[in-house]
């Protein structure tokens, strides 16, 4: 991973001087602050700034509920009933702020998430450091052949050797033509929002990224799970791991309801209830398409393998 001496400065200096605060801070979230934790080969991310707790969800959640509600006392309590209810907007009290450093195909898929606040590393104001993401050898896998959004088996010997080569001289050759094409030695140089036209999708970019904890879970839910593409899952993993310290209630209920949960159809519930009542289940019989009958039996398992 690669901060820069100003940005290791700048995380040393904050980690320093510490601040009193009226406001309610969550323990966990304090040890993370600044402190970069690193993804992929030059990547990281690193908490900047956040707001609220566990409590603040159901500070806000009993606005709603009147305090004298007494099912959903406890926090705990209450915060799985939210979760469960899909009672949203007390989780959206809490916010965090993100420095990442992430690749630029990465951060093509990251975008899309349209519900946080984003400030990137320009581009044109500045020149682009010499990083690119270059997968370690056991993430560099041949295209699958079950799943056209995915990898299969992972390359070995000469054609894995080939295939780090190339990326290393692709990414070498393009920076070297950036940095020829912005020299200023005896020539005008192009403008750097121009030059980085042919810098490749591997290279690095930086950004702020600020999201409430509804919308963050969203994402997590999406970029946490066995679907989403290696290297957005890898940031994904370590936010997740960050989330859980900050709220660690409220992070347990979406572990429950929603990273280890799954969803039914009405077909599938129907077809649960006539297997509990004993009949034999085939996707001939189910009404359930292929593919459909295929993740149906990769969720339930031997129940629906006869
Ligand atoms: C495994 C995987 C594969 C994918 N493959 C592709 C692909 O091949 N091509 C591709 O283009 N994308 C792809 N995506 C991106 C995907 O389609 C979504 O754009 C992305 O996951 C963001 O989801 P979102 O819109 O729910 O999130 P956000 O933008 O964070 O929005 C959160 C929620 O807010 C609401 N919302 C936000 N903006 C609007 C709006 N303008 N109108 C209505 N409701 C809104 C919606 O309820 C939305 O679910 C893929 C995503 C994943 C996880």
């Amino acid at each position: 991973m690669t901060l820069t001496p100003e940005q290791k400065a700048e995380i040393d200096a904050e980690r320093a001087e510490p601040r009193p605060t009226l406001r309610a801070i969550s323990e966990g979230m304090e040890k993370r602050l600044y402190t970069a934790h690193p993804v992929l080969d030059h990547g990281f991310v690193r908490v900047i700034d956040y707001m609220g707790n566990d409590a603040a969800i159901c500070q806000a959640a009993r606005v709603s509920y009147g305090r004298g509600t007494k099912s959903v006392s406890n926090d705990e309590g209450l915060i799985r009933y939210l979760m469960r209810h899909w009672h949203s907007t007390p989780f959206e009290m809490c916010e965090v702020k993100f420095h990442v450093k992430l690749p630029v195909f990465v951060a093509r898929q990251w975008i899309r998430h349209r519900t946080a606040n984003v400030n990137e590393y320009s581009a044109r104001y500045s020149i682009l450091d010499r990083e690119f993401y270059i997968p370690a050898p056991e993430h560099l896998a041949a295209q699958s052949t079950t799943n056209n959004q995915g990898r299969g088996e992972v390359l070995e010997g000469d054609e894995a050797a080939r295939v780090l080569q190339i990326l290393r001289e692709d990414a070498m050759r393009s920076y070297d033509h950036y940095e020829e094409m912005l020299s200023q030695d005896g020539k005008k140089g192009l403008a750097r929002e121009l030059a980085r036209m042919n810098l490749p999708a591997n290279i690095y970019t930086q950004w702020y990224w600020k999201i409430d904890l509804h919308n963050l879970f969203h994402f997590l839910r999406l970029r946490a799970d066995a679907h989403a593409q290696y290297e957005i899952r890898a940031y994904a993993d370590v936010i997740c791991d960050i989330v859980r310290d900050w709220v660690p209630l409220a992070y347990k209920a979406f572990e429950d309801y929603r990273l280890g949960g799954a969803t039914l159809s009405a077909k599938g519930v129907e077809l649960i209830r006539r297997r509990l009542a004993g009949e034999a289940i085939t996707q001939e019989n189910s009404g359930m398409s292929k593919g459909e009958w295929r993740e149906f039996v990769a969720l339930w398992g031997d129940a629906f393998q006869s």
